[in-house]
């Protein structure tokens, strides 16, 4: 039993090791009555972790556990025969259980210190054209022709505007505005891991330009929100003059979230394909580690519309998926400060947008960030990989075969501590 349980987890590292698991969203299309059932199993959703987060906060204050998935899980049956609870058979089982898992998960992340998801699980609100349930066991039978067979409601219209993959075992249907979604889980092989560097590049998020690289190339944030601001706060306020539940106040939330949802939409798209160009065009990416958070309460709305953390990760899923590699750089380490010629330390204001320096290198203060986040990421991933080459990794800087600047002198070094 146990060798079998030791065999299942290297399976399952084999798995994540040459697998990653995508998300594939499809537009689903369904009629008024379709419709309110979907409605009405968000609601169920959304009461089942409610109710279910009420109970183990209970329990904690009495002894300091949790109940956990497999209490509540058994104690759905019985939930079902009440008097007053009678609706939620019409709720598909897998539904209610997979609810059940996530606010598992959720209790577990939020005593973990390393956890990306900090702070305790809360309260879900009813929010008029948002919602979302989750369906496990699933598999592609479901799927007939042009329609999808979901359970307890029957065959719903889809447009598969891509192939899907067969293997797939969970979904999620979800509301954004007025239309509806289907995202699947899907785990899909990795390219190979690329052995040879050629191309190295560094980036440095800030503000003004969502990204500047050590090849002196600055992508503009286009600043979504901060266009639709005005737009959004006006919706806003109507919103708040509206009667709560009212077919107004409905009208009204249907606008401001297909607002919410463009200007997402606007921004997940332009930074799918800003990350896909880094990745297709480099082998390996540097970047800084950095602490969003008390950027966020000094630099506030344009901080959250650059969607650097939403970047990053691209960056790095995208990365993993394709073969490339990662380097990701202390964020206590003075890449602004640094200069990237001779090393010392320049220090400057805030307001101070170049970088002059006694050796004599007088660049923009982000282009110096980027080239020292550059070398640096390259020492760190020659620190940590051993036996991967870096061939040649100023290949990707204009015109190197000028006279060499500080730059691909620096550059040089570190070739050379590849090859020693
Ligand atoms: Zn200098």
């Amino acid at each position: 039993m146990f060798i079998l349980r030791k065999n299942e987890k290297y399976i399952k590292l084999f798995i994540n090791t040459c697998m990653r698991q995508l998300k594939y969203s499809y537009r689903i299309y369904p009629n008024k009555e379709q419709e309110a059932k979907l409605n009405q199993f968000c609601g169920a959703q959304r009461f089942i972790w409610n109710h279910f987060l009420c109970l183990e906060m209970e329990q904690y204050k009495l002894d300091g556990t949790f109940r956990f998935s497999h209490k509540n899980i058994t104690s759905l049956p019985k939930m079902k025969n009440m008097e007053n609870l009678l609706w939620l058979k019409d709720i598909p089982s897998t539904s209610l259980q997979q609810t059940l898992l996530y606010l598992d998960k959720a209790l577990k992340h939020s005593f973990r210190k390393t956890s990306s998801k900090k702070g305790f699980p809360k309260f879900k609100k009813k929010k008029y054209y948002q919602g979302s349930f989750s369906l496990a066991m699933v598999n592609d039978k479901m799927i007939i022709g042009s329609h999808i067979k979901l359970p307890k409601i029957g065959k719903v219209k889809i447009k598969l505007h891509r192939k899907l993959p067969s293997d797939f075992k969970s979904c999620q249907v979800k509301q954004k505005a007025n239309k509806w979604f289907i995202v699947f889980t899907v785990k899909v092989n990795k390219h190979k891991t690329v052995n040879k560097i050629q191309k190295v590049i560094g980036l440095d998020f800030n503000s003004k330009d969502i990204v500047v690289n050590s090849n002196d190339c600055s992508t503009t944030n286009p600043k979504f929100f901060v266009k639709s601001k005005q737009r959004i706060k006006k919706l806003n306020r109507q919103l708040s003059k509206k009667q709560k539940g009212s077919n107004n106040y409905k009208k009204q939330s249907l606008k401001l979230a297909q607002n919410h949802v463009h200007v997402a939409n606007q921004r997940k798209d332009f930074l799918d394909k800003l990350s896909y160009d880094i990745v297709s065009n480099n082998d390996l990416i540097c970047l800084e580690d950095l602490n969003i958070k008390p950027m966020q309460s000094f630099n506030g709305r344009m901080v959250q519309d650059a969607g650097w953390s939403m970047l990053r990760s691209m960056i790095e899923y995208k990365a993993d998926l394709y073969g490339k590699h990662v380097s990701v750089i202390n964020q206590y380490f003075p890449s602004t400060k640094l200069c990237s010629a001779c090393g010392t330390i320049v220090n400057k204001s805030l307001r101070q947008r170049q970088h002059n320096c006694n050796c004599g290198l007088c660049i923009s203060r982000d282009l110096n960030a980027a080239i020292n986040i550059k070398n640096e990421g390259i020492k760190v991933f020659i620190n940590n990989k051993v036996g991967t080459t870096l061939i040649y990794a100023c290949g990707d800087t204009k015109g190197d075969d000028k006279t060499p600047s500080p730059v691909s002198m620096n550059q040089e070094a570190h070739v050379a501590l590849a090859n020693g």
